[in-house]
């Protein structure tokens, strides 16, 4: 085989481009392709195999083969080796193909036994769009230098795809590229369904043209390019340190270090000497480490890749002037698709949503919280909805199930539509119930409050019809600024929520960071455990400043209203005393200064950890009402991690020993005569809600929009009658009651 040299590369995109350009249709396109490559890569064979669907490969167009199984040989997903190569991402290059582990004959292509055989993945930016082939009748390995060579042609492919080049209807040659349906399935961030057109938070980049003229110039256009970057990059830099934000400076430390990296320059500009414009080369080194980012196991790597994923964006939109502005409008109904987003942004866009897909995120992200405070149906790890989806398509978001329909089949959105019909109908009727009390036909009323944390939620205290806000999250007005607010400034807003919630009580829940809830502005601990680690109450003690200064804002924005304080995460007993103190401090403080004070404080506890269970009475009876944090005491209880996903699912709240250690909790609180509520999310699951009434839990403080079902269901039966099922099914020693109790609300 002859040693191939950048001038045969470069005349070979030329051609490439050539038939891009040229009149003929899609097919006769492909055609030339291949035999122009076969031609410059002195092989026999040269096929190209792109994705009829999600995961079946059809043979488009070859030089070689039989031209009669073009557009017949189909292959699925990791079938034969190149199935295997669409599959993992991965080149094979081998001087003996039958001996690879897949290796599958195919006598329908004429193809004797072709011993040499390179097959590259085509792939746009972790997109898998199909797989470029040669093989030759020598046996012989073909060199690095022919692997780099195809890849460069291969990405030419890709754009070429992007482009619709070889979309026709007159071959119905390929699959439609980003037209046909595509099912996601990813994890619930937030319940709720939605029917809308897709709205990327980053647009993408349109490579026009992929192949560069003359590579002085381009690599002269990636220079100027990278200098850029590197300015705006430091010019970041200097705002951040400025700002002392020290966990934005790690990452901008980071991007310089990239933005400065010699070999990722040497390497793109080995790919313009190649043939390949300055974008296209910056754009198969992003494709290259998107597909070393899903192998990779190592957070810190993947972190790594990650801000070399980002930076290359940024470089793209420099060189090709497309920045996040594109002009175009928001669609009516818009949902919005993002690899992530911080919860600032996605207060920006607000209400304006009807629904959010993330390729990454976790259940207690901070747009998760947003998320989940503006009633947006959120479905989080849609792996590679970005790559596919493309501005105005159209989209249902089921947020219960975690699945995403992209460009859905007629059947499938009508399916969605009756959905989404029967439960605006609940909703309803849900409506109709608001002024009436969630009392049970025994008679016993269950008090129905609501979580809050922003105060977009507080119009839902009045329409959800909740008694008061049980849980009202204060991390948020942190989360969403880039420093720590002022005092005045908590003041204002803590009093507005007082204000609209119209003389219902709200129980504050001092400042919950750490774990999952990491502010930006906080350096990062580096913890290996960060939920078992330096969060909620014990920063607030270790940084009495923060605490006071928000006790503070409280007290002054309470005057002559009662004031709830409840404090997170209390694991022993001398915690919560210390908090209390500080609190009777800064009363006593504020009295002394003359503000007016709060007509009423009542001080409580989260009770999130199992050691609290067996606190001292002392405990119960100097708190004035306790909230079982049930989202992290079950994660305490089963050990296990609630963001994980593997093993969040293994463990059942109604597994009998969680509910009989709940129940623990009810005798101990009824024992001191303090009120108990519930406020994970648990409390506002239909069956587990009536399971913790049936236990005895009389208050429980769920979303706004689970207020209505669950008031619907306890009004329609016994709480009593539940009781007794429940304590024969344990006493039968039934392990876990779901089954016991969905079956008889069915009887019901
Ligand atoms: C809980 O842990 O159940 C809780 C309500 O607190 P958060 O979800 O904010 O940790
Ligand atoms: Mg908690």
């Amino acid at each position: 085989m002859p040693h191939r040299k950048d001038s045969d590369s470069r005349k070979l995109l030329r051609r490439l481009r050539d038939t891009l350009g040229s009149a003929g249709g899609s097919q006769d396109r492909l055609d030339s392709i291949t035999h122009d490559i076969a031609d410059s890569m002195g092989t026999q064979v040269c096929s190209i195999y792109l994705f009829r669907d999600g995961d079946t490969l059809e043979l488009c167009a070859t030089e070689g083969l039989k031209p009669e199984s073009v557009h017949k040989i189909r292959l699925r997903l990791g079938e034969g080796l190149v199935g295997r190569v669409a599959r993992t991402g991965r080149n094979i290059n081998t001087a003996n193909a039958p001996a690879e582990p897949g290796f599958r004959f195919m006598p329908e292509t004429g193809e004797e036994i072709f011993p040499s055989f390179l097959g590259v993945p085509i792939q746009r930016v972790g997109e898998k769009l199909g797989v470029l082939v040669v093989q030759s009748r020598e046996a012989r390995l073909f060199s690095e230098d022919d692997i780099y060579g195809l890849e460069v042609v291969a990405m030419v492919l890709a754009e070429m795809t992007e482009l619709g080049a070889f979309q026709g209807s007159q071959t119905d040659a390929l699959p439609l590229e980003h037209r046909f349906p595509v099912l996601f399935r990813g994890a619930t961030g937030q319940e709720g369904s939605a029917e809308g057109r897709v709205w990327l938070h980053e647009p993408r980049v349109v490579i026009a043209n992929p192949v560069g003229d003359d590579p002085e110039t381009e690599s002269a256009r990636l220079n100027d390019g990278i200098e850029k970057l590197r300015e705006r990059v430091d010019k970041l830099l200097a705002e951040t340190e400025a700002e002392a934000d020290s966990d934005h400076v790690q990452v901008l430390e980071a991007y310089r270090l990239f933005a400065h990296s010699r070999s990722w320059l040497a390497r793109m500009e080995e790919d313009i000497r190649r043939g390949l414009s300055a974008e296209a080369a910056v754009e198969k080194e992003q494709s290259l480490a998107r597909a070393r980012l899903e192998r990779a196991a190592d957070p810190y790597l993947r972190d790594r890749l990650h801000d070399l994923d980002d930076l290359s964006n940024r470089l793209l939109r420099i060189l090709t002037g497309q920045g996040n502005d594109t002009g175009a409008e928001l669609p009516e109904n818009p949902v919005l698709i993002a690899r992530n987003i911080g919860p600032a942004e996605l207060l920006d866009y607000g209400r304006r949503l009807k629904g959010v897909v993330l390729e990454e995120g976790s259940v207690g992200s901070h747009a998760a919280i947003v998320a989940r405070a503006l009633a947006i149906p959120l479905v989080i790890h849609a792996a590679r909805i970005t790559s596919e989806a493309l501005n105005g398509d159209p989209i249902l978001v089921d947020g219960d199930q975690g699945v995403v329909h992209l460009r859905p089949e007629d059947t499938v959105a009508a399916a969605f539509r009756d959905k989404m019909a029967m439960q605006a109908e609940a909703q309803g009727r849900y409506a109709s119930l608001r002024n009436l009390p969630a009392t049970g036909i025994c008679g016993t009323t269950i008090h129905l409050y609501m979580n809050a944390g922003l105060m977009a939620d507080l119009p839902s205290l009045e329409n959800s019809g909740a008694e008061g806000v049980g849980l009202f999250r204060t991390e948020l007005q942190f989360l969403t600024r880039s420093k720590v607010p002022r005092r005045a400034e908590l003041a204002a807003i803590y009093a507005h929520v007082l204000d609209s919630a119209k003389g219902k009580i709200v129980m504050f829940r001092t400042l919950d960071i750490g774990s999952d809830k990491v502010l930006p502005y906080m350096k990062p601990q580096d913890e290996p455990n960060p939920a078992m680690g330096w969060r909620a109450i014990r920063v607030g003690l270790d940084k009495r400043g923060v605490l006071r200064m928000q006790l503070q804002a409280l007290i002054r924005a309470a005057v002559g209203r009662p004031l709830y304080v409840m404090f997170p995460f209390i694991a022993d007993i001398t915690e919560y005393e210390a908090a209390y103190k500080i609190l009777m401090e800064e009363l006593a403080r504020e009295k002394r200064l003359g503000h007016a004070m709060p007509s009423d404080i009542r001080v409580g506890a989260m009770l999130e950890t199992p050691s609290m269970v067996y606190a001292p009475k002392r405990f119960y009876e100097m708190c004035d009402f306790i909230s079982i944090g049930g989202n992290d005491l079950k994660q305490f209880f089963f050990a296990a991690d609630r963001e994980n996903e593997r093993v969040r699912r293994r463990y059942d709240t109604m597994n009998t020993s969680f509910l009989n250690f709940i129940e623990q909790i009810v005798q101990r609180c009824d024992d001191a005569r303090v009120a108990l509520s519930f406020c994970g999310e648990d409390a506002g699951r239909p069956v587990e809600a009536l399971t913790f009434a049936a236990l005895g839990v009389r208050r429980l403080s769920m979303r706004p929009a689970s207020i209505g079902p669950v008031k619907h269901l306890i009004r329609q039966v016994s709480i009593a009658d539940l009781k007794s099922v429940i304590d024969d099914a344990r006493n039968a020693g039934q392990t876990n009651l779901r089954r016991t109790v969905t079956e008889w609300l069915a009887r019901q």
